[in-house]
């Protein structure tokens, strides 16, 4: 009987706390993480770098995929989780101009809040990022256009309607009500039943002076990415 209190203690503990600050600021190997899968090519394109999901987020995609295919619609993943270091990479590049950002070579923007800001209409800081989590995926395509005629249109509408059915919700929405951070993302969708409750912990438990270790990261409070960009989401 001790032990099987000891048990549901530690149980509902975790329940309480189920991801430490390391977690969440994208710390950590997902490809060695047991909570975590690795999608084969009949979900994922990509990177290999990026082909691991929560198993949770994994179960309801499959589902979802299914369901989409049998409406004519084909859903694949382009990006799953980035964990810091591959978030970093992505940063670091468009800072030192070794990837454009909109056509532009970013080292010729001396204002470092300025250079930020071209870097995050779309990408994020290390340790800021929702594809830290498991929970946080790009779908088919990154970019708006593709979503708005044929193929990517009926993609895009299908999304809409069933994707809530799945538990999926997708987090950068038009902002035209309001919403601060980055701009509109038709392609990224996230798995609110693990995504909300983590953002919860992110509030409580990361602060500005986690946010470090890349190029530019000692703008991140002035810049407020915590604030507009982590919490600037449709998804509650
Ligand atoms: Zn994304």
């Amino acid at each position: 009987m001790k032990w099987i209190c000891v048990f549901l203690f530690l149980t509902f503990s975790f329940d309480q706390n189920p991801v430490d600050k390391n977690y969440l600021l994208g710390k950590f190997d997902p490809a060695a993480d047991p909570r975590f899968v690795r999608l084969t090519a009949e979900f994922a394109s990509g990177s290999a770098l990026h082909r691991h999901l929560r198993k949770e987020t994994f179960e309801s995609f499959q589902k979802m995929q299914r369901a989409a295919k049998k409406d004519g619609v084909r859903l694949i993943i382009i990006s799953a989780t980035r964990n810091f270091d591959s978030q970093k990479q992505i940063w670091e590049n468009k800072w030192n101009g070794k990837v454009k950002v909109e056509g532009k070579d970013l080292t010729t923007i001396t204002d470092k809040n300025e250079r930020a800001k071209m870097i995050l209409l779309y990408s994020s800081m290390p340790s800021t990022s929702r594809h830290h989590w498991g929970t946080d995926m790009d779908l088919n395509s990154l970019s708006n256009s593709y979503f708005e005629k044929g193929d990517g249109k009926k993609v895009y509408e299908w999304l809409t309607v069933h994707a809530p059915e799945y538990g999926f919700c997708q987090p950068y929405t038009s902002k035209i009500n309001g919403r601060t951070g980055y701009e509109e993302e038709k392609w990224h969708w996230s798995y609110v039943p693990l995504s909300n409750g983590f953002l919860e912990e992110y509030k409580r438990q990361v602060h500005y002076s986690d946010i470090a270790g890349f190029a530019g990261s000692e703008i991140a409070e002035s810049l407020q990415v915590i604030d507009k960009y982590v919490e600037g989401v449709s998804c509650r």
